[in-house]
């Protein structure tokens, strides 16, 4: 037969007062209030009482529905307090946390990357400031003042003379004052600009490359370029070279690649050309080279610069650079 909700009321406190821990504690109130509680129980099977007993036992056993709940809580702090305040325990023979392990952001590991292939290939490796002069930024490379090729960049003025600056290439005349050919270098580091989009971030990485001797020609160029996409992405990528115009080289051409999502069958990332613009290059400029004060009939070279998150996109197909610079450890830990 059910117990009546003073049996149950009755049985509750006197295990209640044998409870000393907080497991105790929880199982008396998954016992009496849980989903197949004694007290739920109770509740639920009201409608087999006879009808005018049925009120008076919906409210008691509601009522010790509160009162029970109240006094397993109080007896939870009271323990609590006798603990010194805190619930911890600290057991010893649990195994340890796993520590996480840092590693290094995706733009230093393909930065390095691009480092050891150029080293490989006999090249330096040169660094420049970041708060560049105008003369290194733009004068050296052939883009005087007012020249038009000024405004195909958002510069970031410090003053009228000093800009953070806004590629690599200021490198090549800081380079070419202090050696005489032959010269291969190049120079990974972070550019400026004012821009800010899904493509583009005000700070973002170029490595700049420059090689001069006697005899080095379009097809060095090419050589090198084609070398390096190709290890950097698979053997099978081609490369494409567009005549462009650049104030420090002459000629100058863009160079797309084989794009590496679609296979040049044309996707969304290609715009369906099958193509990807991935850098600019040329031969140096003998403007350029006379302002060094190297003798232009002797020597020839070349000079390229490519975005290095460009680079990092499309190997490891993120679709937005600023994932780059947002430090969100769901998105940094996949590499
Ligand atoms: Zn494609």
């Amino acid at each position: 037969m059910v117990k009546s909700i003073k049996e149950i009321e009755q049985q509750a406190f006197e295990e209640l007062e044998k409870a000393l821990t907080s497991e105790d504690l929880e199982s008396l109130s998954i016992k009496y209030l849980g989903r197949k509680g004694l007290v739920t129980t109770f509740l639920r099977n009201i409608s087999k009482l006879p009808e005018k007993e049925r009120p008076n036992a919906g409210k008691n056993a509601n009522l010790l529905k509160t009162v029970l709940d109240k006094a397993f809580k109080k007896a939870a702090d009271k323990l609590k307090a006798q603990k010194g305040g805190t619930d911890d325990f600290i057991d010893v023979t649990l195994p340890g946390r796993p520590m996480t392990r840092g590693h290094l952001h995706p733009i230093t590991k393909i930065s390095r990357e691009i480092s050891d292939i150029f080293v490989k290939l006999g090249f330096d490796i040169a660094e420049g400031p970041e708060v560049e002069t105008d003369y290194y930024n733009f004068e050296a490379l052939n883009i005087p003042k007012y020249h038009p090729a000024r405004d195909m960049q958002d510069t970031f003025y410090i003053s009228d003379s000093i800009v953070l600056r806004t590629h690599t290439s200021p490198t090549q005349p800081r380079v070419m004052e202090k050696t005489q050919p032959p010269v291969r270098i190049i120079a990974p580091g972070k550019v400026y600009r004012c821009d800010s989009d899904i493509t583009h971030t005000p700070m973002f990485h170029q490595v700049e490359g420059l090689m001069v001797d006697k005899n080095v020609s379009f097809g060095d160029l090419k050589g090198i370029l084609t070398t390096f996409i190709q290890q950097i992405f698979d053997k099978e990528t081609s490369l494409r070279f567009r005549p462009s115009y650049f104030p420090f080289t002459e000629p100058s051409a863009e160079v797309d690649i084989r794009c590496v999502i679609c296979k040049g069958k044309g996707c969304r990332v290609c715009s369906k050309s099958g193509w990807l613009e991935i850098l600019g290059a040329g031969m140096v400029h003998p403007a350029v080279f006379e302002n060094m004060g190297y003798d232009t009939d002797k020597y020839t070279g070349f000079a390229f610069g490519v975005g290095i998150e460009r680079l990092a996109m499309l190997k490891y197909g993120i679709d937005d650079l600023r994932k780059f610079f947002e430090n969100n450890m769901r998105f940094l830990g996949q590499f």
